[in-house]
């Protein structure tokens, strides 16, 4: 490396590049972000409608996310829990009939005697799957298999399934459970049986995802000297002089280091002056992705639901969140639906007349909302399927690394996930000067 002072450049302003930009910064090497997009947090973001500040999709924390939670700590609040992020015991709620609630134990004990006593299945079934979470600890599929064989090797009946593992799986990994990597579905309930007090626990953020953790982590990284530049594609990467040449519409930057910490589909087009990468973007074109779409419905401010988070056994939409009881957004409800369905080629307005029919239906007192926004991400994580092979985050290139959900070795696509992978990133960032 020629460059005697260290310049590192991040690539990509989501929440694998903040976490990265934020490490970098503490530890005295302040990085240059660039974003292609106005504002800051990629897949997890602000979306202001009609005077609200929305996200591009209602996402759900939980209490295993140790590295994101700490981060957030560090950045926006020493205590979280309370300004920045809603919290509740694990408290399963499927709308009509069931319902799975932490019991007063601590650690596993106590969501095996909420899986006792859980409402809506038949005894045999609550005790086969008791058996299979004490055994989570020592299942490793090899080869992977898919959570529904995982399920049924294990015996789980099918009101469970139906009731609790597979939208557990779609929540958690945002991929069928015919489809999922059982591997990747047990690695979240091992962190979520096993992990230290309240890992189980249920987190809804109170302020919208920018707010969260991108822009408090901008403006750390600023006080410690950084640069953000937001709007700012860059639209090629060349080495020069043994270092990284980033050009935007505005300017050609050099930088010593690199940190592309952008989603799959971006990186043909910055890699493509680097050959030693050409098999990066050849192998993920064969990973699939999958949608999620929400659906925000603002109802006059009196509307509540009763409870701030329900689920659907049945019908189009699986989630539904009182925003009011959750972030103060008084009579705005959001409908969540992940994964593939009709959804996906039937226009917006028609999916906002079905959320609107639904809770209609299931709460009828909530009365005819103002105003409906349906924000379809078609691509929001990828296909979590058994045997995917993430790829390093060192590469063949000297000095550029990858951040990002997708390089995580274990971990579906999630906060967490992009959390721990730009902290690594940074780490081999900082261990290369
Ligand atoms: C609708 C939805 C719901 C979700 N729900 C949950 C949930 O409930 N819980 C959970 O944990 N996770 C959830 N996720 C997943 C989570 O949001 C992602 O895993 C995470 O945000 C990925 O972060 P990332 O930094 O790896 O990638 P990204 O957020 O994609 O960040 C990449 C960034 O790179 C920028 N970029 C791309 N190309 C360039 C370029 N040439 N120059 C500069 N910048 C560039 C992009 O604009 C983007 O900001 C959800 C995702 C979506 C979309």
């Amino acid at each position: 490396m020629s460059a005697t002072v260290p310049r590192i450049a991040i690539i990509g302003g989501g929440y694998a590049g903040m976490a990265a930009a934020v490490t970098l910064a503490e530890a005295g090497v302040p990085p240059t972000v660039f974003e292609a997009a106005p504002l800051l947090g990629g897949r997890a973001r602000r979306v202001e409608h009609r005077g609200a500040a929305l996200d591009n999709g209602l996402h759900i924390l939980s209490g295993a996310y140790a590295d994101i939670l700490d981060l957030i700590r560090r950045v926006a609040s020493p205590d979280p829990l309370g300004p920045l992020l809603w919290r509740r015991s694990f408290d399963w709620i499927l709308q009509p009939d069931f319902r799975l609630r932490r019991g007063p134990l601590p650690g596993a004990a106590g969501l095996a005697l909420g899986m006792l006593a859980a409402r809506g299945a038949r005894l045999g079934e609550r005790l086969a799957a008791l058996r299979f979470g004490a055994a989570v600890d020592r299942i490793a599929p090899d080869p992977d298999v898919t959570v529904a064989m995982l399920l049924a090797r294990h015996r789980q009946g099918a009101t469970l399934r139906h009731r609790f593992w597979e939208p557990l799986c779609l929540a958690a990994l945002n991929t069928p459970a015919e489809q999922a990597s059982g591997r990747t579905f047990v690695r979240v309930l091992q962190a979520t049986l096993r992990g230290p007090a309240g890992s189980s626990d249920i987190l809804l953020p109170r302020v919208d995802l920018s707010a969260l953790f991108p822009e408090p982590a901008a403006r750390h990284v600023l006080q410690r000297g950084g640069a953000i530049r937001t709007a700012a594609s860059v639209s090629e990467i060349r080495r020069q002089q043994g270092q990284f040449l980033l050009r935007t519409a505005k300017q050609a930057e050099l930088f010593s280091h690199v940190i592309c910490a952008v989603a799959p589909g971006a990186l043909p087009l910055l890699t493509r002056r680097l050959p030693e990468l050409a098999p990066l973007p050849e192998r993920l074109a064969h990973w699939r992705f999958q949608p999620i779409y929400s659906v925000y419905l603002q109802y006059p401010e009196h509307a509540t639901l009763p409870q701030p988070m329900t689920g659907f056994a049945e019908g189009w939409g699986q989630w539904v969140f009182d925003r009011g009881a959750i972030a103060g957004q008084r009579g705005l409800i959001g409908v969540v639906v992940s994964g593939p369905g009709d959804h996906q080629g039937t226009p917006l307005e028609s999916l906002a007349d079905r959320a609107e029919a639904q809770l209609r239906a299931h709460f009828p007192g909530l009365g005819k909302p103002l105003w409906r926004k349906v924000i379809a991400e078609k691509r929001a994580t990828f296909s979590c399927v058994p045997g995917l092979q993430r790829p390093p985050q060192t590469t063949p290139v000297e000095n550029f690394f990858l951040a990002g959900d997708y390089t995580h070795p274990e971990y579906p696509a999630t906060l967490e996930g992009a959390a721990q992978s730009g902290i690594r990133s940074a780490r081999l960032a900082l261990a290369s000067l």
